[in-house]
């Protein structure tokens, strides 16, 4: 960044202001100490870039397009809409970056076993995607009801080869399963590495993962500025965790005339209660590594929350988040269950493109920003991930009926 007090964020201790850090039980210090110090080091040497990039390229279709998206804005008769194609990635989602990055760096501590967490399976697909393509054994935990929920990415890892744990705790979805992995990692540290989804969790884990997904922006500001020859407006990207929107939005942090904007899932509506917007009603609370917006009961028990894209359904998002929030570098809103079908349905029928729900919920903001902008104004909408997975959960929804 410009400023030169936000340079040193996050501090040596992973803390970006109040937020981050490090709050593991003393069994885990010792690897995450161990993993920081091999990042370090391979952060500066150039055969690890070029690995990184090698794999990026030949096995994950990188670069992705930054795509005109002509009929969309059209149709909603203001500024000019680009995507950002992470859904044409293998495995069909961003996370894919993120793993390589990580496996190259559990074969380089000499790591031979893999565990991961896993909401809706697509980070579990893409961690049982590198251990496969290395040859390493892959665990992947899993709520009971999620595994149910998503069947297909279910077997999609066993036919990777990786060992599906169905978590049975609690709610028995991704907070108990990231749990089950820290137990798992706890138990067999010295065999094993946890590939984390998104930039959560303990320091390394949010500035690392972070620096693997800033790819999808680094690419986007130099396509942008062939295309247009000039920076966007505007980027719009789904808040889970948050490493989709943290990948796009970092390059552009010092590029004061660029707005950005993170959608949360507003599920069932912020006054039900039913929803997973954590900087709408969350507060600052510790939950699994790190501090952070989080929702809670004033009790600090982790309160249930809800949304119809499994990936943006979590109770807290990345410490970076809450440090641009309250800079104001980034503008935090929300989408609505239904704003995201509308908009899954509208993009995949004006563009011949099926977005995630997460995307979606990306793509619902930017329909209710793109016709109040200047028809001079560019967004880029960063879209996350392909839609096959939600194909059925979203046929039921709108209430598509099979051919009589
Ligand atoms: C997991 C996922 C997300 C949410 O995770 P972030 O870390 O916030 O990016 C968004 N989109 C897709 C397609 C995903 O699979």
């Amino acid at each position: 960044m410009s400023n030169s007090s936000s340079t040193t964020i996050p501090d040596a201790r992973g803390h970006f202001g109040p937020y981050g850090g490090r709050f593991v039980p003393e069994t885990l210090m010792h690897p995450l100490q161990e993993l920081e110090e091999e990042y370090r080091r391979a952060q500066k040497d150039p055969a690890f870039k070029r690995e990184f990039a090698y794999y990026l390229r030949e096995f994950c279709g990188r670069p992705t397009p930054l795509y005109f998206a002509e009929r969309l804005t059209r149709e909603l008769g203001g500024a000019k809409i680009y995507l950002k194609r992470e859904d044409l990635l293998h495995t069909g989602a961003h996370k894919i970056n993120n793993c390589i990055g990580q496996i190259l760096l559990a074969r380089r501590m000499g790591k031979t076993r893999i565990i991961a967490e896993t909401g809706a399976g697509q980070h579990g697909v893409a961690t049982a995607t590198v251990a496969a393509m290395f040859g390493l054994k892959c665990v992947v935990c899993m709520g009971a009801v999620d595994c149910e929920r998503q069947e297909l990415n279910v077997y999609r890892m066993k036919m990777l080869g990786a060992e599906v744990v169905s978590v049975k705790a609690g709610q028995q979805t991704l907070k108990e399963a990231i749990n089950e992995a820290m137990r798992d990692w706890v138990t067999n540290v010295r065999t094993t590495h946890y590939i984390l989804g998104t930039v959560y969790g303990a320091h390394p884990y949010p500035v690392m993962v972070r620096n693997f997904q800033r790819v999808i922006g680094d690419e986007a500001r130099r396509q942008i500025l062939e295309k247009e020859e000039r920076l966007p407006d505007l980027l719009i990207a789904c808040v889970g965790g948050g490493s989709n929107s943290m990948g796009l939005f970092y390059p552009f942090l010092k590029d004061k005339s660029v707005k950005m904007v993170g959608v949360e899932a507003g599920g069932e509506g912020i006054a039900t209660g039913k929803h997973a917007a954590r900087f709408q009603g969350g507060s600052l609370g510790v939950l699994q590594g790190t501090r952070s917006y989080l929702l809670q009961d004033e009790f600090g028990q982790v309160q249930l929350t809800h949304s119809v894209s499994a990936g943006l359904d979590y109770a807290a998002v990345g410490p970076e988040h809450a440090w641009l929030r309250d800079r104001k570098r980034v503008e935090y809103t929300y989408a609505t269950d239904a704003q995201a079908l509308t908009a899954f349905m509208k993009l995949a029928r004006l563009e011949g493109i099926i977005p995630a729900l997460e995307s979606a919920h990306a793509i619902a903001e930017v329909m209710k920003r793109a016709p109040k902008l200047g028809k001079d104004k560019l967004i880029i909408i960063n879209l996350s991930g392909r839609g096959d997975k939600d194909v059925s959960q979203v046929a039921e929804k709108v209430k598509l009926e099979m051919p009589k």
